[in-house]
């Protein structure tokens, strides 16, 4: 399939984002533009088909300026608030046509169907018309190919530390954001990708708990063999210039709007 295809990465800071509240700029230079980072969103787009992946608090104004008109499909990494709480916006994706399909683990939709009731059910009053269609991804379909929105791709397990976060390979890409470590069914649905896009949040921290930092990446590339590793969930401890000079051949960091081509 040679389909025209590619990932955006429409948010590449960490939860807090880039400035923080209060113009918290931390260790990034105020004055270069991939220092402004706003929270996890990314698109995958394989011909007209359009897949968000998460859909963080930044979300509208993101998927806005990118200028798509449709969302075929979204798949949520895992609960926290940082990857979900733009998926109020998703109510107007029902306006042009029935309940959106929404993708997940069983503790993401668990956890979503919970917190946001109104959105799969419908309110008790009738404000809120059920638009959102889950589609639970089980343990038994990671690591195997299968479809989301029309896009053939294979989702895998990853460690976050307090939750199990899902990472999505389609063809020669892979996007993993939110993890700590992964483990071997994990390597090996990577193994073989041009382009791994992974949460490198943890910074220089040896023994992280939720995010991954440096040394845990460059030890689980040694195994996946990836090209290119984007680093992303990028803090504002981590200045982009300076993440370029000290980062290992092969690896660079992240910014809002990063487009990578897909070849699947
Ligand atoms: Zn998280």
């Amino acid at each position: 399939m040679n389909a025209p295809a590619k990932l955006t990465i429409l948010g590449s800071g960490n939860s807090a984002g880039v400035p923080a509240l209060f113009n918290h700029w931390g260790a990034c230079d105020s004055n270069e533009p991939k220092n402004r980072r706003r929270r996890a969103c990314a698109v995958f787009q394989v011909e007209e088909k359009i897949l968000v992946v998460d859909t963080g608090p930044d979300f509208r104004d993101q998927f806005n300026q990118a200028g798509w008109t449709r969302i075929d499909a979204v798949l949520y990494t895992h609960y926290h608030g940082d990857h979900v709480h733009g998926i109020d916006e998703l109510r107007y994706v029902a306006r042009t046509g029935g309940r959106l399909d929404v993708y997940g683990n069983a503790s993401t939709l668990d956890n979503l169907q919970t917190r946001f009731s109104y959105l799969f059910a419908g309110s008790p009053d009738g404000l809120y018309q059920s638009i959102l269609k889950p589609h639970m991804i089980m343990d038994n379909q990671y690591g195997k190919p299968m479809t989301i929105g029309g896009i053939p791709c294979t989702p895998f397990e990853q460690d976050h530390g307090t939750c199990v976060s899902t990472g999505l390979r389609v063809g020669d890409v892979a996007y993993s954001v939110d993890l700590v470590n992964l483990d071997a069914a994990g390597i090996a649905a990577l193994r073989g990708v041009k382009t791994w896009v992974v949460d490198g949040g943890a910074y220089h921290h040896e023994n992280p708990l939720v995010h991954a930092g440096l040394p845990r990446l460059y030890d689980l590339n040694e195994k996946i063999g990836a090209e290119t590793v984007v680093i992303v969930n990028l803090s504002a401890k981590m200045d982009y210039q300076t993440l370029r000079r000290e980062l290992r051949p092969g690896f660079e960091p992240g910014y809002d709007g990063m487009e990578i081509p897909v070849t699947i």
